[in-house]
């Protein structure tokens, strides 16, 4: 989301402001820092990095901070880092050409509605684009800080969405990843009178342009996954079958304390009827190990929901406690040489897990859109099922789909040979 977050602060300062983009942070006129708060350490490396882009700017340059700390620290910004010229809260990405004009400006304001604004066109990649179908949350999972940076959940308007995806594929674009905390909670709530369209009628009317060839998305929330959401994955052809379903603890009772909604049976049952349903889906999550009370028992309840989804990729992180969250709150804390541990012997299981299912690819053939350039004369893409895959091609075949045989295994990509 911050990335989109990007493409749309520059989409803006390029067409209303005469701005270039520019790799060389010395000859830049304006340099902006998109900041995520979900975790302690980006927060820390911020001032870091302000104090190395201070030393180095261009006399007159001005640095604006913007994102999700911008939202959570705001003018405290500006007390640590007076050479800071405005602060920029992650649901107020509309106003930067505003705050671009006002010295120190600090706009914060999480319950800002910026869900009908048009955005300027702007994309960093010309085959896949990035549409925000929704802002904020409306969960109050009690490790998480992003509804109190993002604010409440909106919706998007579909005909909104519609011609945004009609936009991007007239100029090329193949590729549909709608983006949202909570994508199939979409429709719950729109701001002003508009059709009520829930997230699998939106996958069906996104499908129905002929011009789209991929839809993915993140994040569904587990708790929303119900059957007919389930079936418009299995059955549209156009979805990619890649589910990135985020378990944060597999102990119901670790479920409960993070008020998640769901059970560890719920998401088991979910993850069984995509697997059965979808037979080649690739199913990723998102794990927090040490929560604040969690046992040796919840954290073998974890490893039980890995041992059974079999999860093609892992996100897994140590919980820190975030400012602004009810579990910063708890008492229970688990000792940090134990959530280490934890955490080194949840992605060793998970990396043989991977290993076996990456040795697996080995001989199998997938249909792959390509979509950048990698070292040693390769281009690399993704397989419908999220699978990355590289060959010996020419940059030309950019953006074009083919099928492939993958003929050696790796961790982060398979390599392959294109079939004639
Ligand atoms: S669903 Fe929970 S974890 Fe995800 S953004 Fe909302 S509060 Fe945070």
């Amino acid at each position: 989301m911050n990335e989109r977050d990007s493409e749309h602060m520059i989409a803006e300062l390029q067409e209303k402001e005469n701005y270039e983009l520019t790799s060389d942070s010395t000859e830049a006129d304006l340099i902006l820092i998109n900041t995520c708060s979900v975790r302690e350490r980006p927060v820390h490396k911020l001032f870091s990095e302000l104090g190395a882009f201070n030393k180095k700017k261009k006399e007159n340059a001005k640095i604006g901070v913007c994102g999700c700390t911008a939202s959570h620290l705001g003018k405290e910004i500006i007390k640590r880092a007076p050479y800071v010229d405005f602060v920029l809260g992650a649901r107020n990405v509309s106003k930067i050409t505003e705050v671009l004009h006002k010295p120190k400006a600090v706009e914060i304001d999480i319950d800002y509605d910026e869900s009908q604004f048009a955005f300027s066109e702007f994309r960093g990649s010309q085959h896949k684009a990035y549409i925000n179908i929704s802002i904020g949350c409306d969960k109050s999972c009690t490790f998480c800080i992003v509804p109190k940076t993002r604010g409440d959940e909106i919706s998007i308007p579909t005909d909104l969405i519609l011609k945004e995806c009609e936009r991007a594929t007239q100029a090329g674009v193949q590729e549909i990843f709608l983006l949202g905390q909570n994508v199939n909670n979409y429709g719950r709530r729109f701001s002003g009178e508009h059709e009520k369209v829930n997230f699998t009628e939106l996958l069906r009317r996104i499908s129905a342009i002929e011009k789209v060839k991929r839809i993915r998305f993140t994040s569904p929330h587990p708790f929303h996954m119900d059957d007919e959401f389930i079936d418009e994955f299995a059955s549209n052809p156009k979805i990619c079958k890649s589910m990135h379903m985020p378990l944060q603890s597999g102990s119901s009772e670790i479920l409960k304390m993070m008020k998640r909604g769901y059970s560890k049976e719920w998401f088991l049952e979910r993850a069984a009827k995509l697997r059965l349903m979808v037979p080649n889906v690739s199913i990723s999550t998102d794990i927090i190990v040490a929560f604040p009370g969690e046992s040796d028992k919840d954290f073998e309840e974890t490893l039980d929901v890995m041992r059974q989804v079999r999860f093609e990729q892992v996100y897994s992180f140590k919980y820190s406690p975030r400012p602004l969250t009810e579990a910063a709150e708890m008492s229970n804390v688990v000792e940090s040489e134990l959530g280490s541990e934890r955490l080194a012997y949840l992605q060793g299981l998970q990396n043989s897990i991977t290993d076996e299912i990456t040795a697996g690819y080995v001989g199998e053939i997938f249909e792959v859109m390509f979509e950048e350039t990698r070292e040693g004369g390769y281009i690399a893409g993704r397989s419908d099922n999220n699978v990355m895959i590289k060959v010996q091609a020419d940059e030309s075949l950019l953006g074009t789909f083919a099928k492939v045989k993958v003929t050696k295994n790796g961790r982060m990509a398979q390599i392959g040979e294109i079939l004639a």
